[in-house]
């Protein structure tokens, strides 16, 4: 038996509350406690702006003065922005650690994404509820089971999520683990010891909590152009469990929201197409691989990889591509490049 606390803070004790109970009738190998919002006026967690590594030491020496071990899992919420400068990271939604890391097994949910003009008021508690309900068990499935999350998204508990429209495609999907012609997290999760019970937790989840007004509104934001909180990075729990401060997948690179990737990619093939019947030097030939690679990623709808490879492709694609009218691409290295 694991045991899982939940911190909450004002905002989420009643979605804990909801949450433990859903979760302790459905499977036992897990057993949920609440932990009552830190009051603590010294706690780092009431500040506007937090580093991750303070926040998840803090919360490693309030576990064990709560008298719990160091491998139970400890999930607390926070209501600033979490941040992780030594990596060049701001707004992440999600910082944690694994087993093997120190501390152990602690997790900081930041809600900041909750706050702004992204959500609508009226439906604000139903989509707090999902997400957070999501976030929970994400966090179970990376400290708990040798699963990664994956860049590539599938609307699955494991992408990434590197800007909210991803994250909203996850709670989209509704507590979904991808399939075998996807990253396959559904299979290897039943090959992992706490693997049935997370998928009773997830069916648990979708079914009691999740209601059609809810996916409505998923479906609104996804489709409509609220989305308009594009700096936000969520970050991975455990991510490099071999580096004890390397906590986090980077996030640097960013695409628009509302990019089309199918375009994208048809472009980014024309612009392959032209440099590789001009590419003469060894450098232009590496930049016709780059953007083959480019090509590849925006196929895999991996924004990141996009960026990286185009940014590795150089000058001398950027002009080809400027030349040849591939505008999305041009538009791309410009803004995001600084071309
Ligand atoms: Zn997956």
């Amino acid at each position: 038996m694991k045991n899982v606390i939940l911190v909450s803070d004002h905002k989420t004790e009643a979605v804990c509350r909801d949450a433990i109970n859903i979760a302790n009738s459905c499977q036992s190998d897990f057993s949920f406690y609440l932990l009552p919002p830190i009051k603590d006026i010294n706690s780092p967690l009431v500040k506007p702006f937090l580093e991750y590594d303070e926040g998840l030491y803090y919360l490693d020496n309030k576990r064990s003065k709560q008298g719990y071990e160091k491998d139970d899992l400890l999930i607390a919420f926070y209501n600033g922005e979490l941040r992780a400068s030594k990596f060049g990271l701001s707004n992440l939604f999600i910082a944690g650690t694994k087993s093997s890391e120190t501390p152990s097994c602690v997790v900081l949910i930041s809600l900041k994404y909750l706050d702004g003009n992204v959500l609508e008021d009226k439906y604000n508690y139903l989509i707090q509820k999902h997400s957070i309900l999501h976030l929970i068990l994400s966090s179970i499935i990376v400290v708990h089971t040798n699963l990664e999350t994956h860049n590539s998204s599938y609307g699955c508990l494991l992408d990434f999520n590197n800007n909210l429209a991803s994250f909203n495609r996850v709670l989209q999907k509704g507590y979904y683990l991808c399939s075998s012609i996807e990253n396959n997290c559904y299979e290897r999760l039943l090959n992992n010891r706490y693997g049935n019970s997370i998928i009773r937790m997830c069916i648990e989840f979708k079914n009691k909590a999740f209601s059609s007004e809810f996916q409505l509104t998923i479906n609104k934001l996804v489709m409509g152009d609220e989305n308009t909180f594009n700096n936000s990075q969520i970050g991975a729990v455990g991510s490099h469990a071999t580096a004890s401060n390397n906590t986090f997948q980077q996030v640097n690179n960013q695409l628009p929201l509302d990019i089309n990737f199918s375009e994208l990619s048809q472009q980014l093939s024309i612009l392959k197409s032209e440099i590789k019947r001009k590419a003469e030097t060894s450098e232009e030939l590496e930049a016709v691989l780059e953007v083959s690679k480019a090509e590849d990623a925006s196929k895999q709808q991996d924004g990141n990889q996009v960026i990286k490879h185009l940014k590795a492709a150089g000058t001398w694609v950027f002009t080809t591509a400027k030349d040849i009218g591939v505008d999305i691409v041009t538009d791309l290295i410009k803004k995001q490049i600084g071309a």
